[in-house]
């Protein structure tokens, strides 16, 4: 499946709910959420009723999907890399999601959205343990040093970035230093850590079928 490649505010009217792809304009009244809250297209206000089961699985699961800018096939694989680990498989399944480089980068705040981490990795600015790794589903350990590369601190997009930034958190299982663009993994995320208005055992239940 191609990846999409349409107007994003479109994925979170169809969600319902604010999937943050674009950056600083999710944050602003500009967000299309709060102007236009009703599910996209031409019969868009008349979807009502209650949704089957099935389909209220599958809405978890596209949103979740869409949150991280995933292609079916991978979310799949994903799934099926979480079951085979030991413990509960929807939280192995988040925590292969949190541990993706380009989800990590943007956790960081060395970028306004994931598709925007996404870019930055793909074009090669950050390195992990002192390597250039540009590969954005590559996964994190406890210990990694991930960091913008030297060169790139310099560029204006970057430096942007890193100011708008300032002063926003990052989730206990990380620490920064935006000033100098660096991050280490202190630990592996834990289910608090992650977004808690996942359901993630509906996407357990759509897999299962
Ligand atoms: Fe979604 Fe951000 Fe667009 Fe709002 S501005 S609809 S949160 S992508």
């Amino acid at each position: 499946m191609a990846r999409y490649t349409g107007p994003v505010c479109r994925l979170c009217r169809r969600e319902g709910t604010k999937l943050f792809l674009k950056g600083e304009r999710c944050y602003t009244d500009k967000c299309a959420i709060n102007r236009r809250p009703s599910k996209p297209g031409e019969h868009g206000q008349d979807r009502r009723g209650k949704m089957s089961d099935h389909a209220v699985q599958l809405r978890e699961k596209q949103k979740m999907r869409r949150t991280y800018g995933l292609q079916e096939r991978q979310f799949r694989r994903y799934f099926k890399e979480a079951e085979r680990l030991t413990g509960i498989t929807g939280e192995n399944f988040l925590k292969i999601l949190e541990s993706r480089l380009d989800n990590v980068v943007y956790r960081l705040n060395f970028a306004r959205s994931r598709p925007e981490a996404r870019q930055i990795v793909l074009h090669g600015h950050i390195e992990v343990n002192g390597r250039r790794v540009n590969i954005p589903s590559f996964q994190v350990k406890e210990g990694d040093l991930i960091n913008i590369r030297e060169k790139s601190m310099g560029l204006a997009h970057i430096k942007e970035i890193l100011e708008l930034n300032e002063g926003r958190g990052v989730p206990s299982w990380l620490e920064v230093d935006l000033e100098k663009g660096k991050g280490r993994v202190l630990r592996e995320p834990t289910r608090e850590d992650m977004d808690m208005t996942f359901q993630e055992h509906l996407i357990v239940e759509y897999y299962s079928r």
